[in-house]
């Protein structure tokens, strides 16, 4: 299989200081092929112009760097935008951009539309809500975490019928879901769980998927996408990558 991590910050996200040389340096190293660029967009304390300004620069050193190590790696551009659906006008405007891809996130943390993050049934409601918002705006190509209730308090199966909505909605969209290694306790896991991902799978066609490991610092670096490929190979999901807003198999 292409190796590829599609979900890597550099400092031009406010909570990376990673040169895109050195990520590509890094990478190459561990015989990745694509690295996706999906540095951070917050619309709720950023002002759209400084937004475009900000990628504009970005775009135009990831083209000099694509071209100075062409025919070893690849990276390709994207954004990891905070609650899309909140957004379409601004998003209209960055899509003007060249984006490979980009990447729709709800945050339970920050944001605008915050999900308050506490245990219980109506928390864990709300955020599946807000992701289905997100999937049935479809203004972002990749649909991120589908899982961060669960990574942070255990299992919650109390939102099946939102979750089998969220399956529904993602095989009548054209999005992709990603699938991100989360370090916790010591394990090594990786969401959403495989339980999510057999579900996505009975319930969608084309089960589409992105690798990415959200890598902010070095030392992040993914240790476990060959545990995600396999699982994805045993699952009988269709991992790819995006390049000029087309998903391609990998
Ligand atoms: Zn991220």
């Amino acid at each position: 299989m292409i190796k590829a991590d599609m979900h890597v910050h550099s400092k031009y996200s406010h909570e990376s200081n990673m040169e895109l040389e050195q990520i590509t340096e890094l990478f190459l190293e561990k015989g990745i092929h694509y690295v996706g660029i999906a540095d951070s967009v917050d619309l709720e304390r950023e002002n759209i112009e400084d937004v475009i300004e900000r990628f504009q620069i970005r775009n135009a050193k990831i083209d000099q760097l694509n071209e100075k190590y062409e025919g070893k790696i690849t990276l390709l551009k994207s954004a990891e935008i905070g609650e899309p659906y909140l957004y379409q006008e601004e998003i209209k405007r960055l899509d003007e951009l060249d984006f490979d891809y980009t990447v729709g996130v709800i945050r339970p943390f920050s944001g605008g539309d915050k999900v308050k993050l506490t245990t219980g049934e109506r928390t864990t409601k709300e955020y599946y809500q807000k992701i289905l918002k997100m999937i049935e705006a479809g203004n972002v190509d990749v649909i991120r975490h589908l899982d961060l209730i669960d990574a942070y308090f255990g299992k919650d199966y109390s939102a099946l019928k939102q979750i089998s909505e969220v399956m529904h909605a993602l095989n009548d969209s054209h999005q992709s879901l990603e699938i991100s290694p989360f370090i916790r306790k010591k394990t090594i896991e990786f969401y959403p769980s495989i339980q999510k991902l057999c579900f996505y799978r009975l319930k969608c066609e084309d089960a589409r998927v992105i690798i990415g490991s959200d890598t902010h610092r070095p030392e992040e670096l993914p240790k476990n996408l060959d545990d995600i490929e396999y699982a994805c190979t045993e699952i009988g999901l269709v991992p790819g990558i995006y390049q000029k807003r087309k998903f391609e198999r990998i």
